[in-house]
């Protein structure tokens, strides 16, 4: 049975990545920061099991990873899914804002990455799979630290997939449009249905339209594909 880490599963995409992974066959890890009682929830009906970490403390991630790898006893795939927003005028930035946005969004991958590699090394074998966003790809006014902390998670998928295919790791990237998760809920309906019109297939996304696209990228058919940027956006980022 394969096995997979998804970070910030307790909601949104990263739990209906969970759903479609455990109903896949796959042993699912449910890492969550502060929604313990949801991640639980889900972890439980799913078979799966749930770890908690702040992704931005390299200390509580590798704690996390030493616990999956202990209870799994191997570790397949990671998905690093984990990540937060803000809207704010680029003047407006602070420096905790600046360095918040990077801490969760990228350094959290690096040393999520950095944690599971020894094992998927020593394996020869491995998945990981980022979530960047379309705004990586083309950049959102109002939203500038968290469209450059995407592109670096764009940037890491490419460079890293490079020197691991070597070690027979793949390293793809998901980059969803809009989704329809707790992290657009500052959204009213007239801005949501702005998007929903000026999106080529007329629809916000839904979690699991994200969710689809993580699976394929751990899936056998997959297993060619390295480096790239999948983007479940409807068509609005083309
Ligand atoms: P969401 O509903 O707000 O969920 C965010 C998840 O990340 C939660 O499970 C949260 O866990 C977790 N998280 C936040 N900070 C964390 C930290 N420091 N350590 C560990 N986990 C942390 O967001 P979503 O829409 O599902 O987004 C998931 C990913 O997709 C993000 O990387 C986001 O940037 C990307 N994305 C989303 C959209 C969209 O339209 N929704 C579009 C493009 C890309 P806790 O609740 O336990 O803190």
């Amino acid at each position: 049975m394969k096995t997979v880490l998804i970070t910030g599963a307790s909601r949104g995409i990263g739990a209906a990545a969970a759903q479609l992974f455990a109903n896949r066959g796959y042993r699912v890890a449910v890492n969550y920061h502060r929604s313990r009682r949801e991640a639980e929830a889900l972890a439980g009906e799913l078979g799966g099991i749930a770890v908690q970490a702040d992704v931005s403390d390299a200390a509580q991630v590798q704690k996390m990873v030493d616990n999956v790898l202990e209870k799994f006893c191997q570790l397949d795939i990671l998905v690093c899914n984990a990540g937060i927003a803000q809207q704010k005028l680029f003047g407006d930035l602070t420096d905790a804002d600046w360095r918040h946005m990077f801490g969760v969004n990228v350094d959290g991958m690096f040393y999520t990455i950095r944690a599971v590699l020894p094992h998927f090394i020593h394996n020869k074998a491995g998945r990981i799979i980022t979530v960047s966003s379309m705004w990586g790809q083309v950049g959102a006014s109002c939203e500038v630290a968290y469209s450059a902390s995407k592109a670096a998670v764009i940037g890491l998928t490419r460079a890293l997939a490079k020197e691991l295919g070597p070690s027979g790791i793949t390293v793809n990237c998901v980059a969803p449009g809009v989704i329809a998760t707790e992290m657009n809920a500052h959204l009213d309906a007239s801005a949501l249905e702005t998007l929903r019109e000026e999106t080529p297939l007329g629809a916000i996304g839904t979690p699991r339209d994200a969710a689809e696209s993580i699976c394929f990228l751990a899936s056998e058919a997959a297993q060619f594909i390295t480096g790239q940027v999948i983007a479940p956006n409807g068509g609005l980022v083309i």
